[in-house]
């Protein structure tokens, strides 16, 4: 199994770490040439997504992407990568979602909660996070909820978490997005 990282901006390189340690093999998405390689998902890391949206434009990344993930490739995204997957951006997931939903004050914090699928105490560290405002298509499941604001989502093949699963040392998120890998592609 292989798994793309996008790695234009953000915190990719954790993303990669949480891989290796479940001995998945990575590679980094800079440019156009390095989205040819053979891939079993991508994640988008997260970051500042209004940056991140300009780097895949001037690079041609952002409609082979998004042609990848309609076809079926899985996809994680946190933070500004679940921002990039909703509405008016990569537009694959139906969801629309809120930037720095949790305004100035509590800008960043941890807590943690259960995410169906994954399990309990889950630790989840928020960084200037978006939550998900709504879910507008049936297809899309909210798995996570904190203080009544959906903070995960999966569609099918996307997944999205509106914390940063990559900076707490629990790697089962992760591992749910290898199931969905495994599930979706039959992949080994
Ligand atoms: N606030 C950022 C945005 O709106 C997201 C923050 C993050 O990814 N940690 O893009």
């Amino acid at each position: 199994m292989k798994i793309a990282v996008l790695a234009l901006q953000g915190a990719f390189i954790e993303h990669e770490q949480m891989l290796q340690r479940l001995g998945v093999e990575t590679f980094e998405v800079r440019q156009l040439k390095d989205w040819q390689q053979l891939k079993d998902g991508l994640i988008l890391p997260g970051g500042e997504s209004t940056v991140q949206m300009r780097l895949l434009k001037e690079l041609g990344l952002l409609e082979p992407i998004r042609q990848a993930i309609i076809e079926g490739l899985p996809v994680f995204g946190t933070c500004a990568g679940m921002i990039l997957l909703s509405g008016g951006r990569l537009d694959t997931m139906h969801i629309q979602v809120r930037r720095n939903a949790y305004g100035r004050q509590l800008g960043s914090f941890h807590t943690s909660g259960s995410v169906t699928g994954v399990g309990v105490e889950v630790p989840m560290t928020f960084i200037r996070a978006p939550y998900i405002e709504s879910i507008v298509g049936d297809d899309c499941q909210a798995i996570a909820t904190i203080d009544g604001h959906i903070v995960a989502a999966q569609q099918g093949n996307q997944l999205a978490t509106a914390f940063h699963p990559e900076l707490d040392d629990d790697l089962r998120i992760h591992q749910h997005f290898i199931k969905i890998i495994k599930t979706v592609s039959k992949v080994l």
